[in-house]
């Protein structure tokens, strides 16, 4: 293709890009506000409703979490020009449902890469999309914390906080700090979450640490080091202990199982056989589904269960702990198996085929051939 043609047909291309994702977006914040979907159909079996969640000596609770969405905000790829099958729009559908069909309170939580993949560098350093588009729908949907991936650390320290700006929850990454033993600007090593029957759910949030492989830069400029975390989460969870704050202990942790590049502390499995407190590792990284209702998985050592999201908004985990009182205590009696009377229950929903986002904002049928390119 000649130069010319094909320099019209990018600027072209990126204007449409940049039209399609402001008008997804409004159309987005406009179904979160009120407009009422048109289908809200849910796979069958994701969402099973519970009798009650709480009685007077024991309390279910759930928890939430995507990850690995890569820039994914609709059904659409912005380089081959086709449908995806997810996408943070039907991510919204789903969590949507699960949250109304859960007699109990839920938490919702991102585990990272979200800002990189499908086109939407784009929107990195662009200061019209602070934050970004994935992580302003992770506002609007009311997520309660958010965790960094390693592929945050792509575009540098500015673009990491400039994307996450806007978005009101809790930051989360314990093994990433400065000299001076700061974490990253507005995030925090763990946070401790007060659900039904005033149980304390401390979440604490990991990155793999070697982002500092990946994306030496970043970190140099910044003066950050990636930490050991396993090591670090024992810091963490001494500090808990220590001063009493929590009854319940869970990771949100951007890596997977295993350790990669046999670099200890960079795998779940490493952190769990070094804290044995863990409820439950909800994992990320490896774009695989791991851990559906029937088929768990325990870490090798532990018994503590890992849950991992397959990649760009193609399902949403799903964990559910029930802890009963012992005196004045919660306790999990078991956290890997017999969840009949208590326990750590874990599941991936599998996404829909269509879902009430789009097709309550009629996305697909009205808007993107209108701006297509
Ligand atoms: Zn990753």
């Amino acid at each position: 293709m000649p130069q010319k043609k094909r320099g019209e047909k990018m600027k072209k291309r990126t204007f449409s890009v940049l039209i399609a994702v402001m008008l997804i977006t409004l159309l987005f914040s406009a179904c979160q506000k009120g407009g009422e979907p048109a289908n809200s159909t849910a796979p069958a079996d994701s969402a099973t409703p519970t009798e009650s969640a709480v009685s007077d000596d024991s309390v279910t609770f759930q928890i939430l979490f995507t990850s690995d969405t890569h820039g994914v905000f609709d059904t659409f790829n912005y380089s081959t020009v086709k449908e995806m099958p997810g996408g943070v729009t039907k991510l919204a559908t789903l969590i949507k449902a699960e949250k109304e069909a859960f007699d109990g309170t839920s938490l919702t939580i991102d585990l990272g890469d979200a800002i990189q993949g499908n086109g939407t560098g784009y929107f990195i350093g662009n200061d019209e999309y602070s934050s970004f588009p994935n992580i302003a729908a992770f506002e609007a949907i009311g997520y309660d914390a958010v965790v960094l991936g390693n592929h945050e650390f792509n575009f540098g320290y500015e673009a990491l906080l400039t994307a996450y700006k806007g978005f009101s929850g809790e930051k989360l990454t314990a093994n990433v700090k400065d000299a001076s033993g700061n974490y990253i600007e507005g995030f925090k090593a763990y946070h401790v979450f007060e659900v039904e029957g005033g149980v304390r759910v401390a979440v604490i949030g990991l990155v793999t640490p070697n982002i500092d492989k990946w994306d030496p830069k970043t970190m140099d400029a910044a003066g950050l080091t990636a930490y050991d975390a396993a090591e670090i989460t024992k810091e963490v969870i001494a500090e808990i202990k220590a001063e009493n704050l929590a009854d319940v202990i869970v990771v949100a942790g951007h890596m997977a199982d295993v350790n990669e590049y046999g670099r200890s502390g960079s795998g779940a499995t490493d952190v769990a056989q070094q804290n044995p407190e863990i409820a439950v590792f909800m994992g990320a990284h490896f774009h695989t589904i791991i851990g559906i209702a029937d088929e768990q998985h325990v870490l090798e050592g532990t018994d503590i269960k890992f849950v991992e999201n397959i990649n760009n908004g193609g399902s949403v985990g799903k964990v559910q702990i029930t802890v009963v009182k012992e005196g004045d205590e919660w306790v999990i009696k078991s956290k890997d198996g017999d969840y009949d009377t208590s326990g750590v229950k874990t599941d991936v929903i599998a996404v829909g085929e269509d879902t009430a986002i789009d097709a309550g904002c009629r996305f697909r049928d009205e808007a993107l051939p209108r701006y297509s390119f």
